[in-house]
């Protein structure tokens, strides 16, 4: 038997509502404007949803707090809904922020270079507990504040492509497999946090996400 250079890193995961058991978190795939009015401040009319990832170990989890990160002046705010794959497709629902550093994204953009800076850095993911269960309804609220002021506000069924449907396309593009969660877009309101602001995230129905941003 061989032995491991040095401990593995434990493996992420998220709690579960109302049980003991956790969800052990394989991949994070994310989806690029997906509400169309977030498209659209964002200066884009794309049509077809793409993808972009997280590092599993980029979740923040169970109330705590992300640490601002390092390199950059600029950091923004996604509120999305999140779908926990399990062996027989989506198992469950969660309220998460996609935590974007917007000037290394638009700097990425104009370069025509990757985002992973700008998306997959530590603590970008903070992420509530799974509800399980069917879909929240088209009509529910999703919305985010921060220090108590709404700045996004809309509707599941605001998006453009469904939670089945960005799953059917996440399937044509990666083998996706029970463990992944897919971050499913924000709606229009993105700006930034500033350190030591608090953040509130709710989708009707599902366990809310609060967080405050620690100073670096
Ligand atoms: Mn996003």
């Amino acid at each position: 038997m061989s032995d491991w250079l040095f401990p593995p890193a434990p493996i992420p995961s998220l709690p579960i509502a109302g049980t003991d058991a956790r969800f052990p978190v394989r991949r994070i795939l994310c989806v690029g404007q997906n509400y169309a009015a977030h498209a659209r401040e964002m200066g884009a009319e794309r049509a077809e949803p793409f993808f972009f990832s997280k590092p599993a170990d980029a979740l923040v989890t169970d109330d705590a707090d992300p640490t601002y990160p390092t390199a950059t002046d600029d950091l923004h705010h996604e509120v999305e809904l999140v779908c926990a794959i399990g062996p027989d497709g989506i198992v469950g629902w969660a309220v998460g922020c996609d935590l974007t550093r917007r000037d290394l994204q638009a700097a990425a953009k104009k370069a025509g270079r990757p985002w992973d800076a700008a998306k997959g850095f530590d603590m970008s993911a903070p992420c509530g507990a799974i509800t399980a269960g069917p879909a929240p309804a088209p009509g529910a609220a999703i919305t985010l504040s921060v220090d108590g002021e709404t700045r996004q506000s809309g509707r599941i069924g605001d998006m453009v492509w469904a939670p089945e449907e960005v799953l059917a396309k996440a399937r044509s593009l990666w083998d996706v497999r029970p463990g992944d969660l897919i971050f499913t877009g924000t709606p229009e309101g993105v700006g930034p946090i500033l350190p030591g602001q608090k953040v509130e995230a709710t989708i009707a129905g599902l366990a809310p996400l609060t967080f405050t941003m620690r100073p670096r």
